[in-house]
């Protein structure tokens, strides 16, 4: 049995650059996330990591063979259940469904509209770079949908390691610039 611990966000922070050209400005914009402190159960981030690995054994993916499960707790959901899905690939390729997107389908489908941590385990690039192993760009704006800032809604990125539960990040440091309606 392991108690919570407070899980860092650190701060990012980018500058603004200007440059003038004959024809206008051209300008890259300033980035500044705040730090972020969360408080995560270790032994529920390992279920949840866990659950998203098994889940990658129920993908169709006879195409890729890239297998890639989902698990995922909603913060809204008094339960805590634990939703599993996995990549479903399809002949015609443009119909594939991604790991992600199918385990928050299924929970948004229940009644639920917001992420507390959702994993992703990619059984065929585990221990490769980061960039091999994360949510694509399709998929990071479907979790920035159902997204909160507090408490931050948070990605769990196996790494394939057992000493090491995952690489974590929130939507500001996954999707920056994420698209949104104004409310
Ligand atoms: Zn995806």
């Amino acid at each position: 049995m392991t108690g919570k611990v407070e899980l860092l966000l650190p701060a990012v922070a980018r500058s603004a650059a200007v440059t003038e050209t004959p024809l206008g400005r051209l300008t890259v914009p300033s980035r500044a996330v705040p730090e972020r402190r969360v408080m995560v159960d270790p032994q529920e981030l390992v279920d949840l990591r866990n659950a998203a690995r098994s889940a990658a054994d129920r993908a169709h993916a006879p195409y890729s063979k890239f297998t890639v499960g989902a698990a995922l707790i909603m913060a809204d959901d008094p339960e805590r259940r634990v939703f599993t899905g996995a990549n479903v690939e399809n002949a015609t390729y443009g119909a594939t469904i991604c790991a992600e997107r199918t385990v928050i389908a299924q929970a948004a489908a229940a009644g639920f509209r917001r992420i507390a941590i959702l994993a992703v385990s990619c059984t065929k690039a585990l221990h490769a770079r980061l960039a091999d192993r994360s949510p694509c760009g399709i998929c990071r704006q479907t979790i920035a949908e159902f997204s909160t800032d507090v408490p931050p809604s948070l990605v769990l990125i196996d790494s394939g390691d057992d000493d090491v539960l995952g690489d974590v990040l929130d939507l500001d440091r996954l999707l920056p610039y994420a698209f949104r309606i104004a409310p």
